[in-house]
C-alpha cells in the first residue's frame, strides 16, 4: 500500500537475479540442509560466484562494490523463502565489517576475497557459557608469550562456526586489559570445535561450541587496536541490529502471503475462510502492524547509509520488528489450524525459525535496556540543564 522508495532500477535488477539464485541453487537443497545441520562448502561458492556475498564491499577487494542496501535485498530475498539455514549476512554484514573497518591491510588483503568468492565463510565468537547478554563478563582470555598470542577459554552458541575458515574471537586481553577480538583460523592447534547444539529451529544453521587451549595465533591476527574490542564491537552492532529487523519484516511478510493464499484457497463451513470476519479483520490487523515495521525499517536504512542510526534507533527497530515477527508468525500459524503445526509447512517452520530473533544478536530485554537508558538518560540531562 505504501511503495517502497529506497530502492533504483539496479537495485530491482539485483534483486530479481538474487531471487533466481535463491530458487535455483537453495530453495531445492534446504531441506537436506536441514537434516545435515548445517550448509555444505559449494552452497558457498555458488553464492560468492553469483554475487550473493559481500555485496557491500569494495570491488578492488573482491566485493560487490554496492551498499548496504543490495545485502538487504539478499536478507530479504533468504527470509521470504524461510531460508534460514545460509548464514550468509552473518558473513557479510557482521563478520566482514570488521575486517573493513578495523583490521590490518593484511588481514583485508588475505581474507576479504576469499570471504566474496566463499572460499572463505567467517564467524563471530563472543557468547561463552558465562557471558551472553553481559560482555563484561567474557572470559576466554588472551595473553603474549614468545612473540605470539595465546588463547585459552570456550565460546557457545556460535553460528557457521562448523562451516568457517576462520572465527573472529572476542578475548579478555591480559596485557592491555579490556576486550580484544583476534582472527583464529581454524587449523590453528590449540583450537577445536565441540558439540553442535539440537536446536528447535533454523535447523540448516550450524551453531557450535569452540574451545581455545593454548590456542597460539601470531599477533598480527589481532582486529584494530589491542584492548579497543568492546568499542569496536559497540561500533557494529547497529548494523547487526538492522541485519535482523530487515530480516524480520521479510519473514513476516512472507507469512502474511502465505496465510492470504491459504484462507483463499480452503474452504471450511461451506465457504472460504477469507470470507470469516473474523480471520480477515485479523489479516487487516496483521497487515497494519507489518507495514508500520516496513516504513520504520526502510526509513532506518536510509538513516544508516548516510551513518546517521544511532544504537539506541538500531536496538529500537531490532526489538520491535522481531516481537512483530513473533506475534505475525503465531498468528498466521494459527489460520493453517492442524496444518500449521506440521514440521513440513513453511508457516510451521517460520513460526519456530523466528523464536531465534527475539534472543540472538542482543535479545530483547537487552534492546529495552539500550532504548530505556537513552530515554531516561536524556530525560536527566534536560532537568540538570
Ligand atoms: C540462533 C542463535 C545464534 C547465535 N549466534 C551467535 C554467534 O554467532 N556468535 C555469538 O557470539 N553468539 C551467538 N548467539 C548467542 C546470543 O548472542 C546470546 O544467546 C544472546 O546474546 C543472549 O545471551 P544468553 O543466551 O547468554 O542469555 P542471558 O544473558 O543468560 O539472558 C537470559 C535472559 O535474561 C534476559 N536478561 C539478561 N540480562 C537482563 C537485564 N539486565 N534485564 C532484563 N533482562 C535481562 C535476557 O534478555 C534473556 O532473555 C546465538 C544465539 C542463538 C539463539
Amino acid at each position: 500500500m505504501i511503495p517502497r522508495a529506497i530502492f533504483d532500477a539496479d537495485h530491482l535488477i539485483f534483486r530479481e537475479t538474487v531471487r533466481k539464485v535463491i530458487a535455483r541453487d537453495i530453495v531445492p537443497e534446504h531441506a537436506g540442509w536441514e537434516s545435515a545441520g548445517q550448509i555444505p562448502p559449494e552452497a558457498w561458492r555458488k553464492a560468492g560466484a553469483a554475487g550473493l556475498l559481500l555485496c557491500a564491499v569494495d570491488e578492488t577487494r573482491g566485493g560487490g562494490g554496492g551498499t548496504f542496501l543490495h545485502s538487504a535485498i539478499v536478507i530479504e530475498e533468504l527470509a521470504r523463502v524461510g531460508a534460514t539455514g545460509p548464514c550468509f549476512a552473518l558473513h557479510s554484514d557482521v563478520v566482514a565489517p570488521y575486517l573493513t573497518h578495523f583490521a590490518s591491510d593484511a588481514l583485508r588483503a588475505h581474507w576479504l576475497p576469499m570471504m566474496a568468492d566463499g572460499r572463505s565463510p567467517g564467524a563471530i565468537a563472543m557468547t561463552e557459557p558465562g557471558a551472553g547478554s553481559d560482555l563484561q563478563a567474557i572470559r576466554t582470555r588472551l595473553r603474549r608469550q614468545d612473540g605470539a598470542l595465546r588463547i585459552d577459554g570456550n565460546k557457545c552458541y556460535i553460528s557457521n562456526a562448523r562451516g568457517a575458515a576462520f572465527v573472529i574471537v572476542a578475548c579478555k586481553d591480559a596485557d592491555h586489559g579490556g576486550l580484544t577480538l583476534v582472527l583464529v583460523e581454524k587449523d590453528r592447534p590449540g583450537f577445536r570445535l565441540g558439540r553442535r547444539f539440537d536446536k528447535i529451529g533454523c535447523l540448516a544453521q550450524d551453531l557450535s561450541e569452540l574451545f581455545f587451549d593454548e590456542c597460539e595465533v601470531p599477533e598480527a591476527n589481532v582486529i584494530g587496536v589491542a584492548g579497543q574490542g568492546m568499542a569496536q564491537v559497540m561500533r557494529m552492532l547497529p548494523q547487526e541490529r538492522l541485519v535482523q529487523a530487515v530480516r524480520a519484516v521479510a519473514a513476516a511478510e512472507a507469512m502474511f502471503e502465505w496465510t492470504i493464499d491459504h484462507l483463499q484457497s480452503r474452504e471450511v463451513f461451506g465457504k472460504r475462510l477469507a470470507a470469516q470476519q473474523a480471520l480477515a479483520f485479523k489479516m487487516a490487523e496483521l497487515h497494519a502492524e507489518i507495514l508500520a515495521q516496513r516504513v520504520l525499517v526502510d526509513r532506518c536504512l536510509e538513516l544508516h547509509l548516510s551513518d546517521a542510526m544511532s544504537a539506541a534507533l538500531a536496538a529500537s527497530v531490532k526489538m520491535s520488528s522481531c516481537e512483530m515477527q513473533g506475534h505475525v508468525a503465531d498468528a498466521c500459524l494459527q489460520m493453517f489450524g492442524a496444518a500449521g503445526f506440521m514440521r513440513d509447512t513453511p508457516i510451521a517452520r517460520a513460526f519456530v525459525d523466528a523464536r531465534q530473533a527475539r534472543i540472538a544478536g542482543g535479545a530483547v530485554e537487552i534492546m529495552k535496556l539500550i532504548v530505556s537508558r537513552e530515554l531516561f538518560g536524556k530525560r536527566m540531562e534536560r532537568k540538570t540543564q
